[in-house]
């Protein structure tokens, strides 16, 4: 143990010799399933010694973890965290230093850190019972769609277009559940199955843009593809799933295959995989909405070069596409699709 506590004369002291006023920002990130480690990238200061404030928020609890210095700008919290739970963190940092006649205290604070841990196969897997619950609740209904498609601007797709024709993938963004395992941790593009219950076509709308790339299903759903279930959200009505469909054997199935529930592509009441060759399609429910984060690049030229039927058309724009890019958090109002322990908390709230 580096940090050691000497008497002090009074309170002051233990402030008054902190280099660092300003309180710096740290953030905290995920290492392992329920494994969390606290990042401190923007420190340069002396330290002895650091000592970790972790609170949980409902049920209330709180730890106090220390750390002796080491010369690192990362530390892992020494014990697993609760699964989709909400934590405030801040870090204090102690360091002692010769003055003339004694040796004085001081310490530098960070800003307090609030984030959610990240839901286990456990969470994911009881949002997926919810899905599948409220799916039986109600008349089954799907139609058949040979395409998949995905709205973005004019600009997003005549960059690819004008460049090599690959549209590359990224970060999820925090829309839907906070406490997804996927948030900021795999990469993919987004395409929608979604129907218009009433012409069981594509809607004539888009939140995300006006130009849509439509892709046959096959290219994106095929035997050499997992698909999972990560997310079962609503905004305002329509209820929404979330499906992953990783590359078999890539780093990306790996880390789902911890974190997701795996799907049957053949049979589930989501979206299935219906005939065989060159006229195979997809079969998808008009219950609720289902969303597809595919975590590969797409090489719209390319396939489009083979004599793939990939083709764009345009829509009409609703609401703002840019407040549409860092998403759209899920009802926490919603008792059909949020998480037993989100719900108890929030009736903790109303108490
Ligand atoms: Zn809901």
């Amino acid at each position: 143990m580096a940090v050691s506590l000497h008497p002090l004369k009074n309170y002051q002291d233990f402030c008054v010799d902190a280099t660092n006023k300003i309180p710096y920002h740290i953030d905290v990130v995920s290492t392992s399933p329920q494994g969390y480690m606290l990042t401190d990238y923007h420190y340069s200061g002396g330290t002895d010694g650091l000592i970790v404030l972790l609170h949980q928020v409902y049920p209330p609890e709180s730890f106090l973890v220390m750390f002796r210095y080491q010369p690192y700008p990362t530390y892992n919290l020494p014990f697993v965290l609760k699964p989709a739970t909400e934590y405030k963190l801040q870090l204090f940092r102690v360091y002692t230093r010769r003055g003339k006649e004694d040796i004085g205290i001081g310490n530098s604070h960070s800003t307090v850190a609030t984030f959610t841990t990240y839901m286990t196969q456990a969470e994911v897997r009881e949002l997926y019972m919810k899905a599948l619950a409220y799916l039986s609740d109600h008349r089954p209904r799907f139609t058949i769609i040979t395409h998949f498609y995905r709205n973005k601007s004019d600009e997003y797709f005549t960059n690819i277009m004008t460049s090599n024709g690959v549209m590359y993938k990224y970060d999820k963004n925090w829309g839907g559940e906070q406490a997804s395992s996927l948030n900021k941790q795999i990469k993919g593009l987004f395409f929608s199955a979604n129907v218009d219950p009433v012409t069981m076509t594509p809607p004539d709308i888009s939140y995300f843009g006006p130009v849509r790339l439509h892709i046959p299903t096959y290219l994106l759903l095929h035997d050499d593809i997992n698909m999972y279930f990560s997310d079962f959200y609503c905004h305002t009505v329509k209820h929404k799933a979330q499906l992953v469909l990783t590359v078999k054997g890539s780093q990306t199935d790996f880390y789902c295959q911890q974190r997701l529930v795996l799907v049957d592509k053949r049979n589930n009441p989501f979206l299935m995989r219906a005939g065989y060759g060159p006229f195979e399609a997809v079969r998808v429910t008009v219950n609720i909405t289902v969303e597809l984060f595919y975590t590969e690049d797409v090489p719209i030229i390319a396939w489009r070069n083979m004599n793939h039927n990939v083709y764009f058309t345009r829509t009409k724009q609703k609401g703002k596409a840019l407040a549409m890019v860092n998403g759209v958090p899920k009802n926490k109002d919603c008792r059909i699709c949020n998480l037993d322990c989100f719900l108890d908390r929030l009736a903790h709230d109303l108490v």
